[in-house]
């Protein structure tokens, strides 16, 4: 059998895994890790680099690298890299193609297939976009999965026999998912799911980043336009600050200098764990409607919640933990390691698909986030009006769903009806989210009140396809609910071709550059004494990384090497 893989394809990092053997496993990168950045820069050379080493490139070269695309994607926007043009879904697919040869070479065979999750708030188009990437990444896309139904489904794999109700929360780079399910005899049925689009860690870093600039008196959002290097190197320190008060009560920032250096006499700010608990305040008031809203729709109290589980990296902080039990009255549960349950979830899944034994027990139903409906014309006091909304697919649906509803033509005579397919859950289609429109154009004439029917079916990974008939005619107007993203079959080979051409950094290579990188930032760390020795080490290494010698090559990274672990700073080749 050929090997589905799974794919957690996070803001801020990426993972892969497999099932084998009877269970979920993570699939290790080049640099033997099991998180991959989902960071991708463009060299020089127009090679393409993904994950740690591109992290580390953008905190020297931001303009030649690009992060955090996830959340554009769906969108028109474009990043430019080093003059070539880049949208978030062929970022996304850089990432994916990265996965892909990992997965391929730790399976020693090719990978042709994946399931890949998204946010449970992800909607038709970013849900699109994602199997666009797939595609474009050589990987056709079995499935989409909700992330927090998939961390469910690596708990319930886990613990099949309980009976319970359950709430995930994902807090992640970027997004923060809620999704309340029902766990009973290895059937897990998502009941109802919430969440933001743009809200996760990176939040609570950048509010960090901001106080600091306040209290050296820079505004933010100007140095983040004027100096981007200052930002990126202060962004960086205040991710390790962030992650320091998880268990300390204090921690000294230092804030570089305007052109990004750091040295003994830049400003240096000393912050709480308590300023920071007040400072993520406002971030923690927006995480609440959410959580309300599951609870609401799934006709819930905080007290009837059996479980809490965690999910994503940023549920590390202690802030968010204690605030999840002061909201849900119970204290979560981060068994599993948060930053790998969506991954190894989307790996059960993929045994779904591929009906393995070891899963044969387990049943999941998930539902679509969102409301679906269409605009409708509404006779208010006499007067007709448009611009109002007809739910079709109620939001908390249990998927696959096809419902139908009928619709009446407005005036005398009309042959053509367009119908608006809207997503959202305002009475108003104005607020709520465009998809795309069916059009009849058959209707025979007549007076006004013809019927129209109209058909939502939503599918297991969560997309949507919209018919529109009349009640007596053969003829199916149909649109698979289409965004930009959509492609003919040309079109997709030629995106296709387009990207397969970026080439990608020697696989070998990364270790080396990620070696040299750590070698560079131990220069500054190590005893002033030992500096021009390991800085001599370094020299010759990098030097040898480009004359291409194999031989001298490999002297030169032994001897750096163990110039490296002789001064206390061991280098981990994983
Ligand atoms: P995503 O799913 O969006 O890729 P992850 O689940 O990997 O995100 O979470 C990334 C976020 O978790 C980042 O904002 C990071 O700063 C945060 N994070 C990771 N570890 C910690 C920690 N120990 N303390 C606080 N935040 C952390
Ligand atoms: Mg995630």
């Amino acid at each position: 059998m050929t090997n589905i893989i799974g794919i957690d394809l996070g803001t801020t990092n990426s993972l892969c895994a497999v099932f084998q053997n009877g269970q979920p496993r993570l699939i290790p990168n080049a640099l033997g890790q099991l998180l991959t950045p989902s960071v991708v820069g463009i060299l020089e050379s127009g090679e393409v680099l993904v994950g740690a080493a591109a992290k580390e490139l953008a905190v020297t070269s931001p303009e030649t690298c690009v992060a955090r695309f996830k959340q554009w994607m769906g969108s028109d926007r474009k990043v430019t890299l080093r003059n070539r043009e880049l949208t978030p879904v062929e970022l996304s697919s850089f990432v994916l193609r990265s996965l892909k040869e990992d997965a391929e070479r730790f399976l020693n065979g090719q990978v042709a297939e994946a399931v890949i999750t998204v946010p449970a708030y992800f909607n038709d188009g970013q849900r699109r976009a994602t199997k666009m990437a797939g595609s474009l990444a050589g990987l056709k896309v079995r499935r989409i999965i909700n992330e927090p139904t998939a961390a469910a489904l690596t708990y319930g794999f886990h613990d099949k026999k309980a009976e319970k109700q359950l709430v995930v929360l994902d807090l992640g780079g970027g997004t923060f998912d809620v999704t309340l399910m029902e766990v009973f005899d290895g059937s897990l049925e998502i009941v109802a799911t919430a969440g933001e689009n743009f809200l996760g860690g990176e939040e609570f870093t950048d509010r960090l980043a901001a106080e600091l600039c306040k209290r050296i008196g820079l505004p933010f959002e100007q140095a983040e336009l004027t100096q981007p290097l200052m930002i990126a190197r202060l962004r960086q320190n205040c991710e390790l600050a962030k992650r320091t008060l998880a268990d300390s009560d204090q921690v000294v920032v230092r804030v570089p200098n305007k052109d990004g250096s750091a040295g003994s006499e830049s400003a240096e700010v000393q912050i709480s764990r308590h300023e920071f608990a007040r400072l993520s305040q406002p971030l923690l008031d927006r995480l609440q409607r959410p959580i309300h809203k599951v609870l609401r729709d799934a006709n819930l109290t905080p007290e009837q919640v059996d479980e809490v589980i965690l999910v994503g990296g940023a549920t590390r902080m202690p802030v968010l933990q204690q605030f999840v039990s002061e909201q849900l009255a119970c204290q979560p549960r981060c068994e599993l390691n948060p930053d790998q349950v969506v991954a190894l979830g989307a790996a059960v899944q993929a045994a779904l698909i591929q009906d393995d034994a070891a899963v044969e027990d387990m049943v999941m139903t998930d539902v679509c986030p969102h409301t679906l409906g269409v605009e409708v014309v509404k006779e208010l006091g006499g007067q007709l009006r448009d611009g109002y909304y007809t739910p079709i697919i109620h939001r908390n649906t249990t998927i696959p769903v096809s419902k139908e509803q009928t619709l009446f033509t407005v005036h005398p005579n009309q042959t053509v009806v367009n119908i608006a397919v809207y997503q959202g859950e305002s009475r108003r289609v104005a607020e709520n989210v465009r998809l795309g429109q069916v059009s009849v154009n058959n209707v025979p004439l007549g007076p006004a009140g013809q019927p129209i029917v109209i058909r939502f079916t939503y599918d297991v990974n969560g997309i949507l396809e919209v018919e529109a008939f009349m009640q007596d005619s053969k003829e199916r107007f149909v649109t698979v609910i289409s965004t930009d993203h959509s492609m003919t079959d040309e079109e997709l080979e030629e995106a296709q071709r387009r990207m397969q051409a970026f080439k990608f950094y020697p696989r070998d290579d990364i270790r080396n550059r990620h070696l040299l990188h750590y070698a560079e930032q131990t220069v500054g760390e190590v005893n002033p004494l030992f500096r021009d020795q390991l800085e001599s080490a370094v020299d010759h290494f990098e030097t040898a990384m480009s004359a291409g010698d194999p031989e001298i090559f490999d002297t030169a990274r032994t001897n750096l090497l163990s110039c490296l672990a002789s001064l206390g700073f061991p280098f981990d080749q994983a």
